[in-house]
């Protein structure tokens, strides 16, 4: 798979190998290892986890899972922003979880909100995090999200809860990240490596440490031809102008974020291309046009119009 970064002027075109079906199930076993890492950090025992309540909604059972001995104050905002973003999704026939089933894992105290598609013991699952990031913004411009873009439009409108408006949107962008994965894992899997290789991409020289750590080497092994320091560097310099078409989130921390932020702008009707205040420059700012071009070819999966929150106020 080859994927250019579209920023004129100098180009990099990043290719994989081919990733077969063993490989693509191999990621996914490995994103259980992830995430049960994740998991372990936002208080859950990931050996004894025990659901605290299935409901059925719009057709997809959910089964949630509350962090022991943790506050649980916000449970019912995040129970009611996954349901929402639920009533959503479902409207596209196309956007489906394994075995319809969704896992939400909340922990209001965990620092970040995760959406993973996963395979334990041959099975597939589809599962997200809720967690401070789900209704709480850090204070770090860097990280001013689609959801917070929500919370601050609908003041007066729809939810009346600011906290329930940004959990929506928190849930629908996880589940972007899940899509993303199933309608075409081999993107999802290339932007991964881009990120664990090239790291923020400070400078060259960064990006030429970060990609040679040791523990990284099959990482690098899975591009054909291996990108150089200086490519690695200037396809994520330039490949963050799609993002400021859509939030800071997008634009700073790669493309699979890139992909998730995009999915819940399109699902929330919330503004794509040059008109949404992200206090970031572009030296080219790309309009919604090419927004959705960089999305499609990243393999992010287009919502049907039913799927779409009609954009009020
Ligand atoms: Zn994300």
């Amino acid at each position: 798979m080859t994927l250019d970064d579209g920023a004129g002027g100098n180009p990099v075109t990043l290719t994989t190998r081919n990733f077969n079906a063993g490989d693509q199930d191999n990621f996914l076993d490995s994103n259980w290892t992830s995430f049960r890492g994740q998991l372990a950090l936002a208080g859950f025992d990931a050996n004894n986890l025990a659901i605290s309540e299935t409901i059925v909604s719009h057709g997809v059972t959910v089964d949630f899972y509350r962090a022991p001995n943790r506050p649980r104050t916000k449970y019912a905002d995040m129970k009611a922003g996954v349901i929402y973003g639920l009533g959503l999704v479902t409207q596209d026939p196309n956007l489906t979880f394994p075995g319809n089933r969704l896992q939400v894992f909340c922990s209001e105290e965990a620092n970040v909100s995760l959406g993973f598609r996963y395979r334990k013991n041959a099975t597939e699952y589809a599962a997200i995090t809720m967690g401070k990031t789900s209704w709480h913004w850090s204070g770090d411009d860097n990280t001013k999200t689609v959801a917070m873009e929500v919370k601050s439009h609908y003041q007066k409108a729809w939810f009346t809860s600011s906290s329930k408006r940004r959990c929506a949107a928190t849930a629908i962008h996880e589940m972007g990240h899940i899509f993303h994965q199933i309608g075409s894992l081999p993107h999802y899997i290339l932007m991964a490596r881009v990120s664990v290789l090239a790291g923020q991409a400070i400078s060259i020289e960064a990006v030429d440490d970060s990609m040679h750590e040791n523990f990284k080497a099959p990482k690098l092994l899975d591009f054909n031809p291996q990108p150089t320091a200086a490519q690695l560097y200037h396809f994520v310099r330039h490949s963050r102008r799609w993002g400021t078409g859509v939030s800071n989130y997008a634009a700073f921390n790669g493309m699979n974020e890139f992909v998730a932020e995009t999915f819940c702008s399109l699902v929330m009707g919330s503004p794509i291309g040059g008109d949404n205040h992200v206090p970031v420059t572009a030296a080219h700012p790309p309009d919604r046009a090419d927004v959705l071009t960089a999305y499609t070819e990243h393999g992010g999966p287009l919502p049907a119009l039913a799927a779409r929150h009609a954009r009020r106020g």
